[in-house]
């Protein structure tokens, strides 16, 4: 039985790629009569506010779209990321880290690669343990590591080279996107990630926190962006194409649900539908690898 899970942060309105993906993953979860789980991925500090998170589940729920279980809220769960630092600790596979924002320039801890993320150099490797109050970093493994992903097919990835020791804690006091979301795919027993493909290049450094702190590895799928009608970055235009920006504009949430569906490869032409019609015919098999473009008359 699959379980699946949808992991927005409650930044900002849920744009057209986040609703594909949340459609995607519901919709394999239910194909399979699994179970699908929304998780609010809130520890990215201030940017992150509870009532953007309320307002993107009730756009889900606008969809169809509805958790499974109570919504897991990742600003809640401290004390399952301190025990899991404490584990990754007594293994040896902590390290202080010292490198300020400036030294590193953009290696910041966003999870999305394109944002420019850099792999970490490893500056402070060789620094011995000086308690749980100072920015914390994961020892990678060295060497490559093979995994699948259920849509792209057989990937093979040095972490290292990708993103490098990936910060775990900062200094101020937060928990940063891998712990958690590792952890949390762990705790809720997911054995499904559906997500966007700007994160595929963190997927096997994740994987590797997951070995060390000895969880099961969940099958994943990382689904093309959706693009500018001429294929371009959506960028700030994402922002205007979520649920009610384009319900203003007239196209209803079963129009967009359709639209949706359509471009997952269930359905032969956009026409509005349920979410629930749509069950019988996903097939991974079908799904598009690619980008998706915006149509013209949205944008
Ligand atoms: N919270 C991440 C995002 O909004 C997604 C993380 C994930 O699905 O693993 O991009």
């Amino acid at each position: 039985m699959t379980i699946g899970r949808f992991a927005p942060s409650p930044t900002g309105v849920l744009h057209l790629g986040n609703l594909r993906t949340a459609l995607a993953s519901w919709l394999s979860a239910r194909a399979s009569r699994g179970r699908w789980l929304i998780r609010m991925e809130d520890v990215d500090g201030p940017r992150c506010r509870r009532d953007l998170g309320e307002a993107q589940l009730k756009d889900l729920g606008l969809l169809g779209l509805e958790s499974d279980a109570p919504v897991l809220w990742q600003s809640d769960r401290g004390s399952a990321y301190h025990a899991a630092l404490v584990a990754l600790h007594q293994a040896g596979c902590l390290y202080p880290c010292v490198c300020t924002r400036r030294d590193l320039e953009k290696l910041a801890s966003a999870p999305h690669a394109e944002d420019g993320l850099r792999p970490y150099p490893g500056r402070c490797r060789g620094r011995s343990w000086e308690g749980f109050d100072r920015a914390l970093r994961f020892r990678l493994p060295a060497g490559a590591l093979d995994w699948r992903d259920q849509l792209l097919g057989a990937q093979s990835n040095d972490p290292a080279a990708l993103t490098g020791d990936p910060l775990l804690f900062r200094r101020d006091g937060c928990f940063a996107y891998h712990l958690a979301v590792v952890v949390d795919d762990g705790a809720q027993g997911v054995t499904e990630v559906v997500r966007g493909a700007d994160l595929r290049s963190v997927t096997a450094t994740q994987i590797r926190l997951q070995e060390a702190l000895g969880l099961p590895r969940p099958a994943y799928a990382h689904l093309g962006l959706v693009a500018a009608p001429d294929g371009s970055r959506l960028g700030k235009r994402a922002g205007a194409l979520g649920v009610a920006a384009l319900a203003a504009r007239g196209l209803s949430p079963a129009g967009l649900v359709g639209w949706l569906g359509w471009s997952l490869g269930c359905l032969g032409r956009p026409e509005p539908c349920r979410a629930e019609e749509l069950i019988p015919a996903f097939d991974w098999a079908r799904v598009p690898k690619g980008e998706v473009r915006v149509p013209e008359t949205w944008v």
